[in-house]
């Protein structure tokens, strides 16, 4: 197809779309009765195991301890028995590697048996180790490719599930994925690592609370995915969409999202029947997804999941992503991911949902209802609030990609300064612990004694919400809302798990210290400690509006960082203290956070390239034809009108003309800017090149070529434009 039949055919095809498949039957089995079905529980383990061999994978699960190996040869073949009867026939090892994807490597069940049959088999160290050949997976030098070797380990406490497929299905077992030294290669291990690095830090600050039996704290995550779903014929019609995931052209549209009547409208049907398809499949894997509503902007929606154990959260959300866009195919969409896809509308983010506690002391971002307990709150809220001023860089940093560039910043994403909201009344009690009120009488006293007075109320209300905050105290959490919507929460998590551990670890010491000789110390040490930390990190604080220029200005006084763009984001990954960080938590060594720093900055050259080389090859292909054919029809009739000794007024010809110039200036200037490329720099000096070169480049290009489409006659236009792609459904 070419010109503007694709488009037309596009158009065509979506009007009559017919769904294939007969709408969902929730009267004679119930979603209820879906969830967990195809998930190796721990009902699934405990119906199946020998009573000690399930103790003991319980007890690995919940202390993170190491796997008796004579137990996992019966834990695989109780497994192996379970994925056949529900129809498996391969296996794989599903890890995360730095790209921020989900990897799997398939193995059949069937080994031969040398008689010319073959029997099923699935041993145990199958099951513990895999052997990916994964060299083509992003390690940031730290294998070279001759050795190659990576290992995948089970991850015990995430339950293997079964992934159905029409054509095959298999048993998943999510897994770490690490080089041959021990070195850490996805995404995965450094967030385990993180977990107990938070773990131990909690506990000592527990401890000091008078807790004893006090079972492992870990932190908890529920991410809200937005996503935009648009008909697969536009999607397939438009290759930037296909090779990039984001429009690199389209002027916006006359009715764009001004109007607001999208968010939390009336589903359309076609989108519904894919969201409760999507929502079915993740119950079967046991993903709790609860909510679902349309976004601010045409063609958004999103997602969200009752939170869960980080680990678990994390895959979960990994594996809600391939659901989406799986199903989303079903139904003849696209799920697109892309935090900007379409230029002037809304993008899509991420926001993780984040608090720790246990089973024993609950929620510990839970303000409590006595003195004590609201101590006890006030020390881990404050040190949420002194790790984000600490290391707000770093949280920049885990967020940094090409993709989230274009939210971060712009009026409607939170902005790339990191600030933490707390609402108004925790706002001031953490002001009145800053001032010192012991000089002062009871009576007249404005200061909070911690652990003798009450908090004020703190409203749970989700109405009380301040959406420009890049991180914000929703009653009872955090909510981290720069991440993007195509990201894995992993890196975040990992982020806040160890900058919450440092902090933990910095208050535990100094209180350790003070009740060292007289336990009775506690709350005045508290005190102590938590007008030290007001005073030298309360300047995060900030309950305002994140938008506006004041702030901005007020923000660079404060001197909190204001990193724009992952370029300059991306270098805080190399900073001594954050290297010193994550080293002191066993979390990451130098090496890996150094090797994750090289990914990531060529994960954004190889981006901005993809896009660079799309936009050159639609302009000169796709829409300069466009512009030219009609500057030959309207340059035709201007010139028979002409024989005629008719006037023709020529404003649309010249403005064409101009334009169609202008482009090929544009495009030449664009391929000079991509052959001229520094190879052989730094990663980073590359990355500065795209950035500085490449992408202002492709911006020009695509500004004349969007200025074309509001000239250029509707019937040769060759792409699905913004109105189509959004509206049509
Ligand atoms: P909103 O859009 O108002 O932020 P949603 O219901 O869309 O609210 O999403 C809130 C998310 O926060 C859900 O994933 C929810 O499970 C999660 N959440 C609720 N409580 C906690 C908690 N204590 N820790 C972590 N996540 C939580
Ligand atoms: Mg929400």
């Amino acid at each position: 197809m070419s010109g503007s039949t694709a488009r037309l055919q596009a158009i065509e095809a979506v009007t009559s779309y017919k769904p294939t498949s007969q709408p969902l039957n929730f009267s004679d089995v119930s979603l209820g009765e879906f969830f967990g079905t195809n998930v190796f529980s721990r009902a699934v383990m405990k119906a199946r195991l020998p009573k000690p061999v399930y103790q003991s994978v319980l007890s690995t699960m919940e202390s993170g301890s190491v796997l008796d190996p004579s137990v996992a040869d019966v834990v695989a073949s109780a497994m192996k028995d379970w994925a056949i009867e529900k129809g498996a026939t391969h296996y794989a090892h599903v890890f995360y590697p730095l790209t921020g994807s989900t990897a799997e490597k398939h193995d059949s069940f069937l080994t031969p048996d040398g008689q010319g049959g073959a029997v099923a088999e699935f041993a145990g160290k199958t099951l513990i180790q895999g052997e990916p050949d994964a060299s083509s997976f992003p390690n940031g030098g730290i294998r070279a490719t001759f050795e190659a070797r990576g290992y995948t380990a089970w991850d015990v406490t995430s339950p293997a599930y079964i992934l159905e497929n029409p054509n095959g299905t298999a048993l998943c077992i999510p897994t770490a994925f690490v080089s041959w030294t021990g070195e850490a290669l996805d995404k995965k291990t450094p967030l385990l690592r993180s977990t107990q690095a938070l773990n131990k830090e909690a506990q000592r600050i527990l401890r000091l609370f008078g807790h004893e039996d006090i079972e492992n704290v870990v932190s908890f995550a529920g991410a809200e995915q937005e996503y935009f779903l648009i008909d697969r014929h536009f999607y397939f019609s438009r290759p930037d969409l296909l090779a990039t995931g984001r429009t690199l052209f389209g002027a916006p549209p006359p009715k764009g999202q001004e109007f607001d009547d999208h968010y939390f409208g009336a589903i359309p049907e076609r989108v519904l029947a894919c969201m409760l398809d999507c929502e079915r499949e993740l119950f079967k894997l046991g993903v709790p997804v609860k909510t679902r509503h349309n976004e601010v902007a045409p063609g958004q929606y999103e997602v969200a999941p009752v939170f869960e154990q980080a680990n678990v959260a994390t895959d979960h959300q990994q594996l809600t992503m391939v659901m989406l866009r799986r199903v989303a195919e079903k139904h003849g969409m696209t799920c697109l991911l892309h935090e900007k896809p379409f230029a002037g509308v809304n993008g899509s983010g991420k926001h993780v949902n984040f608090s720790l506690g246990n089973a024993t002391q609950g929620n510990l971002l839970d303000p409590g209802d006595t003195p004590h307990a609201n101590a006890q709150f006030l020390v881990f809220c404050a040190a949420m609030v002194r790790a984000v001023h600490k290391y707000a860089g770093l949280l920049r940093a885990v967020v940094a990609s090409a993709g989230n560039d274009h939210r971060l910043g712009a009026n409607e994403a939170p902005p790339a300064i990191l600030s933490i909201f707390l609402g108004e009344q925790l706002a001031d009690v953490f002001a009145q612990i800053a001032k010192d009120g012991f000089s002062r009488t009871a009576k007249e006293r404005v200061t909070l004694v911690v652990g003798v007075d009450t908090l004020p109320e703190l409203p749970k209300d989700a109405g009380d919400r301040n959406r420009t905050s890049p991180f914000a105290f929703t009653g009872n959490r955090f909510e981290f809302r720069a991440v993007g919507s195509n990201q894995s929460i992993a890196g975040p998590m990992v982020a806040i798990n160890t900058i919450v551990a440092e902090s933990l670890d910095y208050i535990a010491t100094e209180l350790e210290a003070a009740v060292a000789h007289d336990p009775s110390e506690l709350h005045t040490a508290i005190q102590k400690v938590l007008r030290e930390i007001v005073a030298e990190h309360g300047s995060i604080i900030f309950n305002g509006d994140g938008y506006s220029a004041a702030w901005h200005e007020e923000a660079e006084k404060r001197g909190l960082p204001n990193l724009r763009a992952t370029v300059d984001a991306l270098p805080v990954l190399a900073n001594e203290d954050v290297i010193a960080l994550f080293e002191k938590y066993d979390v990451l060594s130098r090496r890996e956070t150094l090797s994750r720093q090289e990914v990531y900055l060529e994960q954004y050259c190889l981006s901005v390239g993809v896009e660079a080389r799309t936009t050159v090859e639609m302009a000169k292909t796709i829409v300069l034809p466009a512009a030219i054919r009609y500057q030959g029809e309207l340059a035709a009739t201007c010139a028979s009108l002409k024989s005629l000794g008719s006037v023709f007024d020529t404003t649309v010809l010249d403005t064409t003309t101009g334009l169609v110039t202008e482009m090929q200036g544009r495009i030449a200037a664009l391929e000079a800017a991509t052959v001229s490329d520094p190879f052989g720099e730094t990663t980073l000096q590359h990355a500065q090149y795209c950035y500085d070169e490449i992408l202002p480049a492709m911006a020009a290009v695509r500004e004349t070529a969007d200025a074309l489409e509001g000239i250029v006659a509707d019937d040769l236009w060759p792409l699905a434009t913004y109105q189509e792609m959004l509206f049509i459904k």
